[in-house]
């Protein structure tokens, strides 16, 4: 299977064309130095049909990486929002995942970026669970990578870009060759910093801490799970930062993220998190977190884009 060989609609730069004709030229700048920008958002199959989950804040998100990086995107956050609205009703989704990315094109491949246009891309399909089917039961298995997050003045990690990201795949890259199902970077400072698409929470004696590290992605799922452990669970979620044996010896660890929605860490480094099954805090969080975005609670209706 391969993701060029689809039916539907890909939305390039206006217009709706079809999923096989996509295409860009070989000499597009973002394909030499990663010069893009993306997001990556659910739409999940509710009983009032389907529903995108923090639509605006992922194209706001988008916007952000993009200024970050300086690029100009050619549309309004409203103009893309209703694109991936449309996206879903063409290609007749009930759930999916959603690719937005904005991106340079072929007018010049310099460094210089002066004479460049912003492109912008979306596509939406459906999509299991990320790392796997048993990955939400179960939980994963994972290791401390051998690469670190990147320097926060090297790659400015706030923005989803391109380039960021063979980080990101050189880390599960490793993993996988050791048999793990993903990896967790440390940052600079030898300080835990994420998975390598996922912020990490750990539970210890009941409270829930998050890193602190500054080379991290500021997750919406993340931010959405802090609201719902406070407001639901009575949690208190505090930011500090956390060293690798706090792993080792947290009561529970668990990874959120669009793509891998909440998914509890059964084992790192080849030590079991507790007893090694996933904890009663991450598997609360898991059944309000999915109560939320499959439309079931009446909290948080700014959350859900009904299409
Ligand atoms: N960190 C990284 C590096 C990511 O790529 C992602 C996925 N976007 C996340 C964290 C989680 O962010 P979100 O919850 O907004 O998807």
């Amino acid at each position: 299977m391969s993701l060029t060989d689809m039916k539907g609609k890909i939305w390039m730069d206006g217009t709706f064309v079809d999923w096989r004709d996509a295409k860009v030229h070989v000499l597009t700048h973002a394909l030499h130095y990663g010069t893009g920008v993306f997001e990556g958002v659910r739409c999940y199959a509710t009983d009032r049909g389907p529903a995108i989950f923090r639509l605006k804040d992922h194209t706001e998100r988008l916007f952000q990486s993009a200024k970050i990086i300086g690029l100009d995107i050619p549309f309004s956050v409203a103009e893309l929002n209703e694109v991936q609205q449309e996206l879903i009703r063409i290609n007749a989704l009930d759930s999916a995942y959603i690719r937005p990315l904005a991106y340079l094109g072929a007018e010049g491949l310099g460094l210089t970026t002066k004479n460049l246009q912003t492109h912008v891309m979306i596509a939406a399909w459906s999509w299991g669970a990320y790392l796997g089917a048993d990955a939400l039961q179960q939980g994963v298995r994972v290791m401390v990578s051998s690469f670190t997050r990147h320097h926060i003045n090297s790659m400015m990690c706030k923005a989803k870009v391109g380039g960021n990201y063979v980080n990101s795949v050189l880390a599960r890259g490793e993993a996988e060759r050791l048999g793990m199902d993903e990896a967790i970077l440390l940052d600079t400072n030898g300080f835990v910093a994420e998975g390598s698409g996922e912020n990490i929470f750990i539970v210890r004696d009941g409270q829930l801490y998050t890193p602190t590290a500054a080379s991290v992605l500021e997750g919406l799922t993340k931010a959405a799970v802090i609201q719902l452990a406070e407001e639901e669970l009575g949690l208190t979620v505090l930011a500090k930062p956390i060293t690798r044996d706090e792993l080792y010896i947290a009561d529970e660890v668990f990874f959120t993220g669009t793509a891998v929605e909440l998914t509890s860490v059964r084992e790192i480094d080849g030590r079991p998190i507790a007893d090694g099954q996933p904890g009663a805090i991450t598997k609360a969080l898991q059944q309000v977190y999915f109560d939320q975005v499959m439309g079931r609670r009446s909290e948080h209706p700014e959350w859900l884009t009904f299409v």
